[in-house]
């Protein structure tokens, strides 16, 4: 019993146990730097505010419970996820805007200021001779430019062709 104390002392007093503790102290202070470093680059990915960002990695900084507590609170999603979806959900509601028009030949959807149908070329508008913007059939005048509209009919294809989606 005796030889082992003396054994475990001497163990603990040579240089082999400092250079343990030195290399383990220094694991966990790598350790700590890269969490610190996570909760940073988390942060980013998820919170908009700059300010709140830096506020979540001085909360990181705190070691292995900063981290911790961080995890709890940090917002559930990724920015880019909330972006993509908030596109996605403004593509559903164009989509079931309900204005959304077809070319009368092809069938192939058209947006409303459309000159030609980009599929068949079919003309579906006139433009102002001014300023270029795709005009109404009924209009008289281009309400962008005030450039009186030829009153005749100079094209067959006239927006009554452009029908609404079933
Ligand atoms: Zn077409
Ligand atoms: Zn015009």
């Amino acid at each position: 019993m005796t030889l082992l104390v003396g054994a475990l002392s001497g163990f603990f007093h040579s240089s082999t146990w400092y250079v343990l503790r030195n290399l383990a102290g220094f694991m966990v202070v790598v350790f700590w730097v890269a969490t610190v470093y996570w909760v940073h680059k988390d942060a980013r990915r998820r919170i908009e505010d700059g300010l709140l960002v830096w506020v979540s990695t001085l909360l990181g900084v705190v070691p292995f419970v900063g981290p911790l507590i961080y995890m709890l609170f940090r917002p559930p999603e990724y920015l880019e996820d909330v972006r993509e979806r908030a596109l996605e959900i403004r593509a559903i509601e164009k989509r079931l805007g309900g204005h959304d028009l077809h070319c009368p030949v092809c069938r192939a959807a058209v947006e409303e200021d459309y000159l030609v149908c980009p599929v068949c070329t079919t003309q579906l508008r006139q433009a102002c001779a001014t300023c270029n913007r795709p005009l109404e059939a009924l209009w008289q005048i281009c309400p962008y430019c005030a450039t009186p509209i030829p009153g005749s009919d100079p094209l067959p294809s006239r927006p009554q062709w452009l029908s609404s989606a079933p």
